[in-house]
């Protein structure tokens, strides 16, 4: 799950700038969960704009939006409205938004959302969800070496051989409200009779194997 927060409305209209017209495009997953841009917050959106002077010439919520030929389809259907529109706005992920630009490169696209992390759903109600980050996509995981918990993302110095000796009663030293994860290592590695692991010196990560831009084709 791609986890958005939505810009300050201030933001986005210094964004909007003189535009007028503007289109709206949302994300059936992961900005619908987060509650940035599903249907609901797309309608939210069009009324807050509607007040400050713009019109919303349509919206759309794309299924995902990270689909070129999802874009693609809605750029047939709805192209009367989206070119209508000076500016489109979207309340997907940077994902999606660069999608939307891939597809529809004639118009401005302009992000509404921040995207944060890749997350975990921790919880899920009508009226909150809550994201917990457990991995920083890296590239190159070794879970199996930490008994499946992430140093790389849990420890807030990215440890890769800890603890750093900072804990106190088991919280992190850097941020209390966290567990120190290198205990938490510990513990797991000696429940399955492995704490000859915590012995090994890994060797510092090789960044290159999460290079930028990436792709892939899975067949
Ligand atoms: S080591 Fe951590 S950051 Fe890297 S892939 Fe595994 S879980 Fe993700
Ligand atoms: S106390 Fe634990 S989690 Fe916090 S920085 Fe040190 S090793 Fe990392």
């Amino acid at each position: 799950m791609i986890i958005t927060r939505q810009k300050p409305f201030s933001e986005i209209l210094e964004h909007i700038g003189g535009a007028k017209k503007v289109f709206l495009v949302g994300c059936t997953l992961c900005a619908t969960v987060c509650k940035t841009g599903g249907e609901a917050q797309l309608r939210d959106m069009e009324n807050a704009l509607q007040k400050a002077g713009k019109t919303v010439t349509g919206w759309a919520v794309l299924d995902p939006a990270c689909n070129l030929l999802e874009i693609k389809r809605l750029y047939r259907k709805r192209s009367g409205e989206i070119d209508a529109a000076e500016v489109i706005l979207s309340l997907a992920c940077g994902g999606g938004t660069q999608a939307i630009v891939e597809i529809i490169g004639e118009k401005q696209v302009l992000p509404g959302n921040n995207t944060l992390f890749q997350g975990e759903i921790t919880k899920l109600t009508l009226k909150e969800a809550q994201f917990d980050q457990k991995c920083s996509l890296c590239g190159d995981c070794i879970l199996d070496e930490t008994g499946g918990i992430c140093p790389v993302t849990r420890c807030p110095k990215s440890l890769m051989n800890g603890p750093c000796g900072g804990a106190k009663d088991g919280k992190c030293e850097v941020n209390n409200d966290l567990d120190c994860v290198w205990i938490l290592i510990y513990n797991r590695l000696k429940k399955f009779g492995r704490l000859n692991e915590m012995k090994k010196i890994r060797v510092p990560r090789d960044y290159s194997r999460n290079k930028n831009p990436q792709d892939l084709i899975i067949k």
